[in-house]
């Protein structure tokens, strides 16, 4: 049995107390009274009670969300510079307490306790690099062609914002969206996925901690259905932004429609990684390995579509299989562990089904594939290669969102990509080579928002990430995020 590292004594005490939502700058109680588990996936057993939002919570929180965000409201009134500094403090807590969150982070979804500390504060390095946007998120003056006339432009916040997301990255995806939304001056309502809600929680607390008015940040735990359908349907929501699958991302544009309110989307991927015979085959075979593996597989950007140039098919793969075999799974307190379970029993049986269908339409597992049973009732599954795949099998065309890859051969990159480009998705790509007219000729050529040549899963708060295709809608990130949570107005003078 792994050893695993002390639950933290003020987390013990913080899981011991029911979890409240945050509304209007208060810690509540559901209106319905009502309550849901948030489980342990590396056990199966229940962490802590937290409230359940659905639609009365959502009212009331975007009435608060709505009060904070009226004209001459304290956060309309603040400066720039002071709405900087807040956000500069909320990362400033994060690292000031980030054994607490990693250990939530760990507990909740799983993952590594060493994934979840560096996370920390690569997290709060979202804070601190919008904390500079909002003293440089200006209009321009536009050189019109019509005499004695000015006009200028206007950077406003579109106002009040719903952030939706997934389980997969719980204190990320909170960030990631977070950050620019209130750099732009809007005021929020995050809804954390029902599996995850403790960082998003515990991350309310810095809110108010750091000095956000009340309402600012509404943080409503609950399912999809009620309290998420209920935000994206609100008819004084002005915009949402999601981050999940692309089935539940379609509904979420049907659900806006009412109020016409703006909509980002972050959703699914089936990434290509491409590795050329001419690559330093240990980088890539280290670089395909984590793309794929990292986060058991339950990442959008997953490289789950592996094409290995076929002269070097044979030894590519074992190069991966061997270093797959090396990655220990186990639970995520274990700083042994290098994988952690997946999130739910649900999702266990989701990928174990796919697996199954890669069966029957006849490829070939070259290693994993089964539960880890002997790790007990936690949702541990093999690291899982396929060989011998078709491009039309369903491994290979749909998101399985587990530790399961496809591996493929190509001759030429004129063979390769239309095939790397033949899925719904086009979230990411890899190419590994040593060939530069090679690597940026293929990088032009794919339908992906974003490519890493000779590397894998970079991220940074400056650089645009997002989806062509059924991925997603808008970017992320960088200058690009703040063109999500901001509506340009242009003003005209007569100067006659
Ligand atoms: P996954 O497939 O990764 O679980 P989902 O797309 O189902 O991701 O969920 C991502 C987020 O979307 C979660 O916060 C979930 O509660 C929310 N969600 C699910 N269904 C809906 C819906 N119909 N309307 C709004 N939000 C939803």
């Amino acid at each position: 049995m792994l050893e695993l590292e002390p639950i933290l004594p003020s987390v013990e005490t913080w899981l011991s107390q029911p979890r409240k939502m945050l509304i209007g700058g208060e810690w509540v109680d559901a209106a319905s009274g009502k309550t849901f588990p948030a489980y342990n996936p590396a056990t199966g057993e229940a962490l802590a009670q937290v409230a359940e939002a659905d639609a009365e919570d959502i009212n009331r929180a975007v009435r608060a969300a709505r009060a904070a965000f009226a004209d001459g409201s304290p956060w309309r009134r603040m400066t720039p510079a002071q709405r900087g500094k807040l956000l500069w403090r909320v990362a400033d807590l994060m690292d000031a307490n980030r054994e607490e969150l990693a250990q939530l982070e760990t507990l909740n979804n799983g993952r590594s306790i060493r994934v979840s500390r560096s996370d920390v504060p690569f997290s709060a390095e979202w804070f601190r690099y919008y904390a500079g946007w909002p003293t440089k998120l200006q209009g321009d003056t536009i050189p019109v062609s019509i005499p004695n006339r000015l006009n200028y432009t206007l950077r406003e916040p579109v106002g009040v914002v719903g952030l939706i997301i997934p389980w997969n990255f719980p204190l990320m995806m909170a960030v990631w969206k977070l950050a620019p939304a209130l750099a732009a001056g809007c005021t929020v309502i995050l809804k954390p996925a029902e599996q995850t809600p403790l960082s998003a929680l515990r991350l309310g607390e810095m809110f108010l901690e750091a000095g956000f008015p009340p309402g600012v940040v509404n943080v409503v735990p609950g399912y999809g259905e009620t309290a998420g359908a209920a935000l994206t349907s609100h008819p004084d929501v002005d915009k949402v932004a999601f981050t999940g699958s692309t089935e539940v991302g379609r509904k979420i544009v049907q659900a806006a429609a009412g109020n016409l309110k703006r909509v980002s989307l972050e959703l699914g991927g089936k990434s290509p990684d491409v590795v050329f015979a001419d690559a330093n085959l240990d980088a890539a075979a280290r670089g395909a390995t984590f793309a794929i593996f990292s986060n058991m597989g339950q990442s959008c950007i997953a490289g789950s579509r592996l094409f290995v140039e076929s002269s070097v098919r044979e030894e590519f793969v074992e190069r991966v299989a061997e270093r797959t075999r090396g990655l220990r799974v186990g639970p995520g307190l274990s700083t042994k562990a290098h994988l952690g379970p997946l999130i739910s029993q649900e999702q266990l049986a989701r990928v174990q089904s796919y697996i199954s269908s890669g069966v029957e339409e006849g490829a070939r597992i070259h290693i994993g594939g089964e539960r880890i049973a002997e790790l007990g009732n936690g949702y541990f599954l093999q690291p899982t290669i396929f060989t011998d795949v078709h491009d039309d099998m369903r491994i290979v065309q749909e998101e399985i969102f587990g530790p399961v890859v496809a591996v493929t051969t190509f001759e030429s990159i004129e063979d390769l990509a239309p095939r790397a480009n033949g899925t719904q998705y086009g979230l990411a790509a890899g190419i590994w080579t040593r060939d530069i007219g090679k690597a940026h000729r293929l990088a032009a050529a794919l339908k992906a928002g974003t490519v890493w040549i000779n590397c894998y899963d970079q991220f940074d708060a400056a650089a645009p990430f997002g989806g062509y295709k059924q991925s997603g809608w808008g970017r992320e990130m960088g200058r690009a995020a703040l063109d999500l949570y901001t509506e340009t107005k242009s003003v005209w003078v007569a100067l006659d």
